[in-house]
């Protein structure tokens, strides 16, 4: 069932589990996640971002993925990922992404804090929940040079954005980046621990892919309510289709194979995160 990202991660701080996003751009993907999580009765977060559109347009996105979300056994969000451009988030608000993240981390926190909370207005008047992000979890380019750019978040900024900005759900900036790593990310769990201590707001991890089970696991318990997920799927999908392929492979006879890698490594990730079971 179709439900909105504030739902989804209502009980997560009090049940201390973090729920998935895993980002998703193929069929095969989309349909290996939702099976995960229906098979460990999990709630599961899906969906493009705006550096994905490239590869469908977010109408052609969501007309496959609302589908699936709304067919499924468990209660899904569809979430739009990273959308820096005002009017894509406003496109994925009317197309009926349960859930959207409007970036706007590069800009002085008084801007960001602005256009937060009108986007939040208008996402909220469509039962649309809005995810924003304070500090900057660096991304594109190499692991270290985006690490380099990381500017962590503040605590006291937390309280102040999460009052003024009408925000479900923040992204920290608490050491990881995006993409996939050259070196192991340094994780600042005590910025973490004094950022859920002084925030109510679900908190979202970025950037997860350098880390390893334990690093997660810390996370959660450290107040981390949301972890999204691409590198580990989209290459376990890209694994997949070259291990089973041959001269006479055809894309229909390694759609099954691509779902089921999907499929188990994102079962791994939910037992990580904790969310089986809390369908
Ligand atoms: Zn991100």
């Amino acid at each position: 069932m179709l439900v909105n990202l504030e739902t989804i991660l209502t009980d997560t701080r009090r049940r201390h589990y973090a729920v998935g996003l895993f980002n998703c751009v193929t069929l095969e993907m989309t349909k290996g996640i939702l099976a995960a999580a229906e098979e460990l009765d999990s709630p599961v977060i899906i969906g493009p971002a705006e550096s994905l559109l490239p590869g469908a347009t977010l109408a052609e996105y969501a007309d496959m993925m609302r589908g699936m979300a709304a067919r499924a056994r468990v209660p899904v969000a569809l979430h739009f990922d990273h959308g820096f451009t005002p009017e894509l988030v406003e496109e994925a608000i009317r197309l009926g992404f349960t859930s959207v993240m409007y970036d706007c981390s590069m800009l002085p926190f008084e801007e960001n804090l602005r256009r937060t909370r009108e986007m939040a207005a208008k996402a909220h008047a469509a039962g649309c929940s809005l995810e924003a992000e304070i500090g900057h979890v660096g991304s594109n380019g190499s692991a270290e040079e985006a690490i380099a750019k990381t500017v962590y978040t503040r605590p006291e900024d937390a309280v102040t954005f999460a009052v003024g900005s009408d925000c479900d759900a923040l992204a920290v900036a608490i050491g990881t980046a995006h993409g996939v790593y050259k070196t192991t990310p340094r994780l600042d769990l005590d910025c973490l621990r004094r950022i859920a201590a002084a925030c109510t707001l679900p908190l979202v991890l970025h950037g997860g892919s350098g880390l390893s089970d334990e690093d997660f696991r810390a996370c959660v318990a450290g107040g981390i309510s949301k972890i999204n997920i691409f590198t580990h799927n989209n290459l376990a999908a890209a694994r997949a289709a070259r291990e089973h392929y041959t001269e006479q492979t055809g894309a229909f006879e390694l759609m099954p194979y691509i779902t089921e890698a999907v499929k188990r490594e994102t079962m791994h990730h939910i037992r990580v995160f904790g969310s089986d079971g809390k369908a």
